[in-house]
Parts: structure tokens; C-alpha cells; sequence
């Protein structure tokens, strides 16, 4: 299955995908963890995209659409969960074209809905793990003992773009450059699974299964 999954920052995006590939078997491609690597790595793509994502804005559109086509034709063939891409409508329509080069589409999309009052706490009290890239929450999802990986990777760390108010932009950006994606793929006339992610995280996945469930029949 090809799917993209769609949601304001801190819907729940990265931990439904890793429940989704664990019991699907396709890939996981977060925009937000490939440009931490190549921040990582200090490249190029990683210098240039680093004032942005501080400031909570978007990357430039032709960077990020070069970067993850370039990941997708990578992808193996049991597919792909895009995760944070895309994020406008023209990611999107370079997103389209590329796939209809290869003559591929998207299966479907899941869109998690949440109401920014709810998403607020969710990335202020979001923790992740440097090494193995396991995230956390310090009241929804606590790791066994405060402050370490349950894998036994080290300490957790906050992520310097989930402070107040980096969280305060991006939720702003969100709304003006985002929002829009949604109605973008209605339009075009794509299956969109409608996701209450405003419950516990389980129930999250629960319905998040079911519904990909009778998508494969
Ligand atoms: P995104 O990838 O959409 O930015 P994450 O999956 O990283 O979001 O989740 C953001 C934070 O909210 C994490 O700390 C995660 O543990 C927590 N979280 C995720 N889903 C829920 C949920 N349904 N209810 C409460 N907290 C959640
Ligand atoms: P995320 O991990 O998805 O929350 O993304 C972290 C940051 O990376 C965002 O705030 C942006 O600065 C940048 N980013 C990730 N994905 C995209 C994208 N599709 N378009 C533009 N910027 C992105």
C-alpha cells in the first residue's frame, strides 16, 4: 500500500506510522526525520534547510520535493507511509507528477483530525530518542523510567522546535499553508479515511486499522 498520512503537527502522525508499517510492512518516510538526518550530517540540503525548521516555518517546496521523490523511487515495492509530505498544495502537485511518470498512485490518505487546543500539550510534552528515533510523551506515553529509551539508548531529548512558541508558528503555518492539502485531495477525487485522533492512542490505531482494513478488503 502507497498512503499518506495527513494532520497537523503532533496529530499523531510518526506513532500511528510505526504502528501502520509494523502491521502493513511498508516504509516509513517522515520529511521532519530526513531533514533531521541530513542536519545530522551537516550537508548541504541539512545547512539550508536549518533556519526553517528553528523557526518553525516550511522548508522551501523545491528542496523538499526533490528530496522525497527521491526517496520514494527508493522505496520497495510493499510501499510506503508518507508522513509530513506533503505539506502544500504545490508538494502536492509535484508529488502527483512524479508518481504519474512512474505510473503510480496513492492507495489512500488518512487524515488524523485534532483541534489545536488539544495539540499544544501533545508537542510541549513530546520527548524523543536521539538514537533510535522512539518518541515519547510525558503524561500519554511515558517511558518506564523519566527521562531514558525504554530501548536502552540513553536520555531522551526535547525537540528544540517543540517549544511554545515554535509550536505557537507551526501551528499558524499549518492553518495558512497545509490545511489546504486536504481539500486538494478531495478534489482530485482520492479515498481520504477520516481519522478522530483526538482520543487515546490505541483507539487511534484501532480505528486507524479498521478502516485500512476494508480499504484492502
Ligand atoms: P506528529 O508526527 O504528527 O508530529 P507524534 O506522533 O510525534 O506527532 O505525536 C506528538 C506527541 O503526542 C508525542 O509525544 C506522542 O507521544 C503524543 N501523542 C500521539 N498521539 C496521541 C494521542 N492520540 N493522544 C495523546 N497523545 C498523543
Ligand atoms: P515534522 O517532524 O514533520 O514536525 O517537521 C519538522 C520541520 O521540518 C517542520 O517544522 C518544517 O520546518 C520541516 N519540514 C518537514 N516536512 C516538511 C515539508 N513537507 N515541507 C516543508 N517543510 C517541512
Amino acid at each position: 500500500m502507497k498512503l499518506i498520512l495527513l494532520g497537523p503537527p503532533g496529530a499523531g502522525k510518526g506513532t500511528q506510522c510505526k504502528r501502520i508499517i509494523e502491521k502493513y510492512g511498508m516504509i516509513h518516510m517522515s520529511s521532519g526525520d530526513i531533514l533531521r538526518a541530513e542536519r545530522k550530517a551537516n550537508s548541504d540540503l541539512g545547512q539550508k534547510a536549518q533556519s526553517y525548521m528553528d523557526s518553525g516555518a516550511l522548508v522551501p517546496d523545491d528542496l523538499i520535493i526533490d528530496m522525497m521523490i527521491k526517496a520514494i523511487k527508493e522505496a520497495p515495492a510493499s510501499g510506503y507511509v508518507l508522513d509530513g509530505f506533503p505539506r502544500t498544495v504545490a508538494q502536492g502537485d509535484g508529488l502527483d507528477a512524479a508518481l504519474a511518470n512512474a505510473g503510480e498512485k496513492i492507495d489512500a490518505i488518512v487524515n488524523l483530525q485534532v483541534p489545536n487546543e488539544a495539540i499544544i500539550s501533545r508537542m510541549t510534552g513530546r520527548r524523543c530518542c536521539p538514537v533510535c528515533g522512539a518518541v515519547y510523551h510525558i503524561e500519554n506515553l511515558k517511558p518506564k523510567t523519566e527521562g531514558q529509551c525504554d530501548k536502552g539508548c540513553g536520555e531522551l531529548v526535547q525537540r528544540p522546535d517543540d517549544t511554545p512558541e515554535v509550536v505557537a508558528n507551526r501551528l499558524k503555518i499549518y492553518d495558512e499553508q497545509t490545511a489546504a492539502v486536504v481539500g486538494y485531495y478531495q478534489e482530485k477525487g482520492n479515498v481520504i479515511l477520516d481519522i478522530d485522533a483526538n482520543q487515546e492512542i490505541d483507539k487511534v490505531t484501532a480505528d486507524v486499522f479498521e478502516k485500512l482494513d476494508a480499504l484492502k478488503g
